[in-house]
């Protein structure tokens, strides 16, 4: 094992305390086994333990900039909906819903579709207990059922999905190329601080990767690939959609993604565990292939996306009702290029292939 970069982590967090503990007794663990302790631990976790989201939080999402996002959202799912021949009951699932936000502005724009409230049935799939409290009471006035995971999704009707930075937070591997072949990276001990080391894989497990350059790192994440696949045979056994919005580039390759983000910033992926948002950019080709023999249209850029909803439209009525400077700053920060409209991709997956999902051409 080849000590890559040693942090000093100060083991100061509980959570760190426990994986130093962990590491000591079973050894180095791949990226994704600490991201799942570093977001999901029981009690420790980064999800677990607050609502991470807005000013006073660690970072802000595209529908806590703007309305806009989930009004567009909303039109998006109505349509897509109509088109389907308006099946009664149809669920309207959201994975990671945050603060409820995006769903809450999702149903109010779909409000005056006649029969859209009636046959909708909300189920949300969340993890952490502060943030779903937070679903509840933004969402007091419908009714709601959580799931933990996918899997508990009822399978008996149709489902319109949606997911906005959800897959980001599903752990990855990563392997870095050293001395002509790949090698894991995983999270080791260098006395009692968390390091990154380089530990030997089984050939089948990178036979895959394209040949590197010496510290090259690529990523796969069979978790994020699982859910997609998942999703994919439920779109095909109870029909309709999905609408997956997150950062990556469209067609992954080599490059270290993992970030830890804290107070609006970045911060040290090994430091405090449990205290930041760690999360890695999404490769949308590997989401693709997982569809199988799915319908999906895109990745394209959100703004693109946006724009072709009528984003732009939906800003300038809103304006005219008051604080069009912060309509405009939100409407900006959500499409403009050096903003969120290049870096976050939309992809949807449909069931019928005769159902032509707006905003992609
Ligand atoms: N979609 C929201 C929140 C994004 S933050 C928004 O755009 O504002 C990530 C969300 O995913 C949080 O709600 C977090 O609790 C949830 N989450 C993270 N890992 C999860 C998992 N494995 N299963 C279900 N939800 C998860």
């Amino acid at each position: 094992m080849e000590r890559l970069l040693v942090r000093k982590a100060g083991g100061v967090t509980p959570l760190d305390t426990l994986i130093s503990r962990h590491i000591r007794l079973f050894g180095p663990m791949d990226v994704g086994s600490f991201m799942n302790l570093a977001l999901g631990h029981p009690q420790h976790g980064y999800y677990m333990t607050r609502d991470p989201l807005g000013g006073g939080g660690d970072f802000t999402t595209a529908p806590e900039i703007s309305q806009m996002f989930g009004e567009m959202l909303g039109a998006w799912v109505a349509d897509l909906w109509i088109k389907a021949g308006k099946p009664d009951p149809f669920l309207l699932v959201e994975a990671g819903p945050g603060r409820g936000t995006l769903m809450a502005d999702m149903i109010r724009a779909a409000k005056n579709v006649p029969g859209f409230h009636a046959a909708m049935r909300i189920h949300l799939i969340e993890t952490s207990p502060a943030l779903q409290e937070r679903q509840q009471a933004v969402l007091k006035d419908y009714e709601v059922i959580w799931h933990g995971s996918l899997e508990g999704v009822p399978d008996t009707a149709p489902l319109l999905f949606v997911a906005n930075e959800f897959l980001d937070a599903l752990p990855i591997r990563q392997f870095i190329h050293i001395n002509g072949k790949w090698t894991e990276r995983v999270v080791a001990l260098d006395g009692e601080a968390l390091c990154f080391a380089a530990q030997d894989v089984s050939p089948g497990l990178v036979k895959d990767i394209p040949s590197g350059k010496d510290r090259d790192v690529f990523e796969i994440s069979p978790a994020r690939e699982e859910f997609v696949r998942s999703l994919s045979v439920r779109l095909k056994t109870q029909g309709g959609a999905a609408l997956l919005i997150d950062y990556g580039p469209a067609a992954g390759g080599i490059g270290d993604t993992l970030q830890a983000v804290r107070g609006h910033g970045y911060s040290d992926v090994l430091k405090d565990a449990g205290e930041s948002d760690i999360t890695s950019h999404v490769d949308f080709a590997a989401l693709k292939k997982a569809a199988g023999d799915m319908r999906v249209f895109g990745p394209i850029e959100q703004g693109h996306f946006l724009n072709t909803l009528g984003i732009g439209i939906r800003a300038e009525v809103l304006k005219r009702k008051g604080n069009a400077e912060g309509i405009e700053s939100g409407l900006q920060r959500l499409v403009h290029p050096d903003q969120m409209g290049r870096l976050f991709k939309v992809m949807a997956i449909v069931q019928d292939p005769a159902l032509m999902p707006e905003g992609f051409f």
